[in-house]
């Protein structure tokens, strides 16, 4: 009975892919189970995946990047996110944070970590926004696996212009002191995740602060990186 009913109600109000448009059918929820197959992956041992390490090599403190999907303009990868981030599709960030930590945990790629931290959004934008897209790919993540995850440690102070169109002397001038540590991080390992990669100045300077309260080992998750 209650799956007529919900046959009945996609009849009425389709739901659709986020990725794609297309009808969802079934149990498919957000996104269909063919772009859930499709979206382009990073390989891990790719030229390109060289190359998102690259952008933290003069930190020593990183052990490892990893970097989910492909952004591509106009891609399903872009629709995903702008709908994450300016549509009110919280369920995307979560999901999406889901199967990277599903594939990881698979593939034998998951690093050993004490806690998952995300970069924080100013109390300003995470009023327009009514969540950190940031937390809700944390969030998918740790229930995949199981390694917990605190939206609180890192707080942002100032508030900063959008880095876009910035040179990356310009980002980081930008995004310089604009992060502080709750708690105590002495010895710990962390994942910081974030949605995209783009310079890596903000996670930079989040990572300065956590080596400061006591951090000694950071892994990089990034959902998805641009090609240069
Ligand atoms: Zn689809």
């Amino acid at each position: 009975m209650a799956s007529l009913w919900f046959d009945f109600v996609d009849l009425i109000f389709p739901r659709c892919c986020e990725a794609c448009d297309k009808g969802l059918i079934g149990n498919e929820e957000t996104i269909c189970t063919s772009c859930r197959i499709g979206l382009p992956r990073i390989e891990q041992d790719s030229v390109f995946s060289a190359s998102v390490k690259q952008k933290f090599v003069d930190v020593h403190e990183v052990a490892g990047t990893n970097s989910f999907l492909l952004f591509t303009k106009k891609g399903k990868v872009q629709k995903l996110l702008h709908a994450l981030k300016y549509r009110g599709k919280s369920e995307i960030g979560v999901l999406l944070g889901f199967m990277f930590g599903q594939e990881m945990l698979s593939n034998g790629n998951l690093p050993e970590a004490d806690l998952i931290v995300t970069v924080p959004l100013h109390k300003k934008k995470l009023k327009i926004r009514g969540y950190n897209q940031s937390d809700k790919l944390a969030e998918g993540f740790s229930n995949a696996t199981n390694i917990p995850w605190s939206g609180k440690v890192l707080e942002r102070t100032k508030f900063t212009e959008t880095q876009t169109g910035k040179t990356r002397n310009e980002r980081w001038e930008n995004v310089k002191g604009v992060f502080q540590v709750n708690g105590n991080m002495e010895g710990l390992t962390v994942i910081i995740i974030d949605d995209i990669l783009t310079t890596g100045a903000t996670l930079e300077a989040c990572m300065e602060v956590l080596k400061n309260a006591g951090c000694i080992q950071f892994h990089i998750l990034t959902i998805a990186s641009t090609q240069h």
